[in-house]
């Protein structure tokens, strides 16, 4: 048999606790200078004068629209507090959903979780609360402030306590212990301590919990939770079977609990008193305690005093032979064991189902994990992978520009020796046999097209002379700008070439003899007209041109030439710078 009301309503009994714990304070009349320092006075008086922290909550509210967000928030979480102080849960719990939701302030929010532990805990949401418990006792590691930690480590000891899991339980109370708020004693983590004991079957009537309990409880005169203590005492002189000493505990403790009016209290003291005057044969006394204890419930109430007394009066009436009313008692009895345990596995149930859930929840959360990592490593894969590959393009990209700019030059270079291997290096002009390849191509085409060219021979005159008397360059020089006067007399499409040293060779397609020769006398005269200027000394030249046609020669380059080179021995025997034209095989005409 259990002495804590806690068993069905804890959370009243635990406020309550909390309330006798202190004191009341002085009542300081504060103006709201500081609504921050305002708000926490009223907190810290919530606890210890009531009626004042309702006095500031209203004075404050009228404050409300100068207040910050922060202080807004904080003036919230007191209204819910003081709602759940007046038995309004519903209203408690959406004010503390607000600030766990939006709030955003830690050590607010544990606060809020808190007491929404205790809000679900009453109101009998058991899965709900223990899910909470168990987010709160994972998060516990990282609130620091003190006061919200409190507040976090009570709650968890009471509501593990109510899932029968002793150890926690007692765990959470000495957590509590160990960090004492300054000027509070050690009596509400002690008489944690003794209920999860009780509760989990570890305490004797000697148990030395029960005695430090009381001594501090008593010397901090907080006579609710010393009285707590002393009715769990009496309860276990009973489970002893040593009613006599429990009856004479019971005694000694009546005028401070009638004193006191705490319900809870009230009725296990009566309830006790029943089952003692019951074991000691005192059947009238047994009923009357028993019927006084009845008489303080509402009706509905479901309670394990309510059903130690209705036990004691069945047993009493069934010995006196009343079966009438030993059966109606009975069927009380029943009713109230069977919401008392149906509680108690409501209670069992929820924590298994929230442990499961919570072993299931971090199942899920390390299969996530590990499915994230080979996601990650999949992901690292691939652009490594995609990095390889750009690595790769580049490189061949690279390999493929320089491939097609080793090929570029090679090209260039091939087309600069092909342009000099067929250039002369003087003159720029096509070298002897290039001009003979490009002639007897141009021939061609001219034949098969019965197309008419001249081929013009052209000779400079006395030039070993030149080279004697003004030197070897001035020889060169002389060579360059003949070239550049007879290109200033050709077409486009004229081919030109130096044959040798001096001698140079003209083919004019699409020319008759007649305009041939105009141009190559245009060329002589040309040639004699433009002297060079060297060393302060003006250079003049002259050339002699012999010039064949394919009207008379035809199309071969051969007979061509020979036919022109005799024109032009034949210009040079007649008195040099003039133009011969051969007519009719070696009949030839002078321009
Ligand atoms: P002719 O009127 O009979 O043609 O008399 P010529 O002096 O021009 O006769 P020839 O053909 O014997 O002389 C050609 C000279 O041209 C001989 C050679 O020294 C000179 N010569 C050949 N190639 C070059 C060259 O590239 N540069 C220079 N400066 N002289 C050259
Ligand atoms: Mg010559
Ligand atoms: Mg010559």
């Amino acid at each position: 048999m259990s002495w804590l009301p806690s068993r069905f309503q804890p959370w009243p009994a635990l406020l309550a606790m909390v309330l006798a714990a202190f004191a009341p304070a002085g009542r300081a009349a504060l103006p709201v200078a500081d609504p921050t320092a305002f708000l926490e006075q009223a907190e810290n008086l919530s606890r210890k004068d009531h009626s004042r922290f309702v006095e500031m909550l209203a004075q404050i509210h009228r404050e409300a629209p100068r207040l910050s967000p922060g202080q807004q928030w904080h003036l919230r979480y007191l209204d819910a507090w003081e709602s759940m102080f007046e038995g309004s849960y519903t209203k408690s719990e959406s004010l503390l959903r607000e600030v766990i939701d939006h709030s955003g302030e830690a050590t607010l929010v544990a606060k809020a979780r808190a007491l929404m532990l205790t809000n679900l805990g009453v109101n009998q949401r058991y899965e709900e609360a223990y899910a909470l418990a168990n987010r709160l006792a994972a998060e516990l590691p990282s609130l620091k402030d003190l006061a919200a930690r409190h507040l976090v480590l009570m709650n968890l000891s009471q509501m593990l306590d109510l899932a029968g899991q002793t150890d926690l339980a007692i765990k959470y109370a000495r957590m509590m212990e160990e960090t004492a708020l300054p000027g509070e004693t050690r009596c509400i983590p002690l008489s944690l301590q003794v209920a999860a004991l009780y509760n989990g079957k570890r305490l004797t009537s000697s148990s030395r919990e029960l005695q430090e309990g009381i001594g501090v409880c008593t010397a901090a005169d907080l006579p609710v939770i010393t009285n707590t203590i002393r009715l769990v005492l009496a309860s276990l002189y009973l489970d002893e079977n040593q009613p006599t000493r429990a009856l004479a505990l019971l005694d000694r403790i009546e005028p401070s609990i009638q004193a006191n009016r705490y319900y809870p209290h009230m009725l296990s003291e009566r309830a006790e008193r029943a089952q003692a005057h019951a074991k000691l044969g005192n059947d009238g006394e047994a009923r009357k305690a028993a019927l006084a204890a009845i008489a303080m419930s509402r009706p509905g109430d479901i309670s394990e005093w309510l059903m130690v007394a209705y036990e004691v009066l069945y047993q009493v009436e069934k010995k006196q032979g009343n079966a009438a009313a030993a059966l109606s008692y009975y069927e009380h009895y029943v009713t109230q064991d069977k919401g008392y345990l149906n509680d108690i596995s409501a209670r069992a149930v929820a924590y298994e189902v929230a442990q499961q859930h919570m072993l299931a929840q971090k199942l899920e959360t390390e299969r996530l994990g590990k499915q994230n990592n080979i996601l990650r490593l999949q992901q690292a894969l691939a652009t490594k992978a995609i990095e390889a590959g750009r690595l790769y393009i580049a490189l061949l990209l690279v390999v493929l520009v320089s491939i097609v700019f080793w090929l570029f030059r090679l090209k260039r270079s091939q087309l600069r020796f092909k342009k000099l291997s067929c250039q002369d290096g003087l003159t720029g002009i096509a070298n002897h046999q290039h001009f003979i390849g490009e002639a007897e191509r141009a021939l061609r085409l001219l034949e098969k097209k019965q197309g008419d060219a001249c081929l013009v021979s052209i000779d400079l005159d006395h030039f070993k002379l030149i080279n004697d008397t003004h030197g070897h360059a001035m020889g060169d020089a002389v060579l360059k700008r003949t070239v550049a006067v007879c290109r200033e007399q050709l077409r486009p499409g004229d081919l030109f070439g130096r044959l040798g040293g001096e001698e140079f060779g003209i083919l004019l397609p699409d020319c008759l003899r007649t305009e041939g020769l105009i141009i190559a006398d245009r060329i002589r005269s040309a040639i004699e007209a433009t002297p060079i200027d060297g060393d302060g000394c003006i250079v003049s030249v002259s050339a002699s041109i012999g010039l064949a046609s394919t009207d008379l020669s035809g199309y071969r380059l051969q007979r061509l030439c020979r036919e022109a080179d005799a024109a032009l021995y034949r210009a040079k025997r007649t008195g040099r710078n003039r133009v011969i034209a051969d007519i009719q095989n070696s009949s030839l005409v002078e321009a």
